[in-house]
């Protein structure tokens, strides 16, 4: 199975990706973890929890897993090609570990609950099962694996935030942060697996949410991502201060923390986005004007089956609502090809919906069953390989020509881009997103900005990814 991102490097780029240890960190550790993240970015805000939480107990992250003593995958379960690349992970680790018996290899996040038995006692893979809401008890979990026993904790809570645990930046550009604000998902979409591996939605205290972002800020971050599966129903309440707190008032919240802190959310789900949302983004200047909005299909007929709550002419109302509001807004998608029982006439109404929508960027994914979905409990995956290949390819490829053409409309305008580092392809040139999160290079040279400054900046030319420009302002 293939999955697309158009013209964009996101998550994509980062699936296996290690903590690195920080240049910074002067304390002396009895033993080393490795930490290898895939999937969505809940699970790479997820892996600095866990640092956090063995950094407390005197473990010192190392980007070399050659060296280390603990060997942790943070696990994807959305897709089956997630599940076999941890697999073959798990293998190469395993012969390490028969030149160093004394490693111990652990799993967590989203495939725990459902390979437990599989990698534990079957398969004798791993010495360690640990599931997203059980990272507390890790420290524990190691101590019962060094002993010898099998080390499991897979329940999911109604309550577990981590509220507390500040996460390790350890692998930052020292700009842009994601902070979790909620946990699980209440959806029941019935292609996905994350309302089982993740298990009830749940929003974590809004106080805990405003401290951690200004925390980021004194530090010199510039931009955080309010982090969630669907982040227009957070909804805290505190009883004691009779006190709720809506996504809304939340955005609006850390907006007021600091002009100069950029904030971004992900994910929207197009049914509970709402007016007051849209209002509070027109409102600080700070909220980044773009929106992740995932249709996952154009028909009506599919999307019922997906049991999105919502129709295409619903959808389309809310893009026109958007453009309404702020006709300068990014907005993206996430489309499934291939799901059960789509038709031809099925995929042209995804491909003339993405048309209508205008995109800027889409995540693009081929249907794929997942074990005790409400999908593969109901319908037959009965699209072939070869037509949801072949659907999603013409999907890839009309997303690409959208987005050049956004791109294309953005020459002559200027940008205020908030700069992350240098370009990855020359030092002499800078590399950061404008607020619609478009990327945007431009050269060094007449302005003495560093990383971490807004500049004007006037774009000039583009591909299919990148805005290419100059600097005219700061
Ligand atoms: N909560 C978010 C939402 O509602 O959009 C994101 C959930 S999921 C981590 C990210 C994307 O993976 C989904 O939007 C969907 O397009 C895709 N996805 C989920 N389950 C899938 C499946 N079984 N097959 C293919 N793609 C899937
Ligand atoms: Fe999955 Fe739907 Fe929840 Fe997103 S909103 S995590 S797609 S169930």
């Amino acid at each position: 199975m293939f999955d697309f991102v158009s013209n964009k490097v996101h998550d994509e780029a980062r699936q296996g990706e290690a903590l690195l240890p920080a240049e910074t960190d002067i304390n002396l550790y009895k033993k080393k973890f490795y930490i290898e993240s895939y999937g969505c970015q809940m699970n790479f805000s997820d892996s600095e929890i866990v640092a956090s939480i063995l950094n407390e107990k005197g473990f010192g992250a190392t980007r070399n897993y050659e060296e280390a003593d603990l060997v942790f995958l943070n696990t994807c379960s959305i897709r089956e090609k997630a599940e076999q690349t941890v697999r073959s992970r798990l293998h190469i680790f395993r012969q390490q570990k028969r030149i160093r018996p004394g490693m111990l290899i652990g799993v967590l996040g989203c495939m725990a609950e459902r390979l437990k038995e599989k990698f534990l006692e079957e398969e004798k893979l791993v010495d360690m099962v640990v599931g997203p809401d059980a990272y507390r008890t890790l420290p524990l979990l190691i101590e019962e694996a060094e002993g010898g026993q099998k080390a499991v904790n897979v329940l999911l809570s109604r309550e577990e935030t981590y509220a507390d645990i500040s996460p390790v930046r350890i692998d930052s550009n020292g700009v842009t942060a994601f902070v979790s604000i909620m946990r699980g998902c209440n959806n029941m979409c019935s292609f996905c697996v994350v309302p089982f591996t993740r298990g009830r939605e749940r929003s974590r205290d809004a106080y805990s949410i405003i401290k951690e972002c200004e925390g980021l800020f004194e530090n010199g971050f510039k931009e955080v991502t309010l982090l969630g599966q669907n982040v227009d129903s957070y909804y805290w309440n505190d009883e004691q201060k009779d006190e709720t707190v809506t996504f809304a008032m939340l955005l609006e919240k850390v907006a007021l923390i600091n002009p100069l802190l950029r904030v971004r959310f992900s994910t929207s789900h197009p049914k509970d986005i709402s007016e007051e949302v849209l209002q509070t983004m027109k409102k600080y200047h700070n909220i980044c004007k773009y929106i992740h909005l995932p249709v996952q299909s154009g028909s009506t007929r599919i999307l019922q089956l997906m049991n999105r709550t919502y129709t295409r002419e619903w959808y389309m109302a809310k893009i026109n609502r958007i453009r309404e509001v702020m006709p300068e807004c990014g907005i993206s998608s996430d489309i499934i090809a291939g799901f059960c029982t789509e038709t031809e006439e099925d995929h042209q109404d995804t491909l003339s919906l993405m048309e209508f929508s205008k995109y800027d960027l889409s995540y693009m994914f081929f249907y794929s069953e997942r074990p005790g979905t409400l999908a593969a409990r109901r319908y037959k995956d009965d699209v072939d390989e070869e037509t949801k290949r072949r659907r999603l390819a013409e999907i890839v490829k009309l997303q690409n020509q959208i987005s050049k053409t956004s791109n294309e409309n953005d020459i002559g305008k200027i940008f205020e881009v908030l700069i992350e580092g240098d370009s990855k392809r020359s030092e002499e040139d800078w590399r950061g997103r404008s607020t619609q999160n478009k990327v945007v290079v431009f050269s060094k040279s007449g302005f003495d900005f560093k990383k971490g400054d807004y500049a004007m900046v006037k774009i000039e030319s583009c591909t299919g990814g990148t805005l290419i420009g100059k600097a005219v302002g700061e």
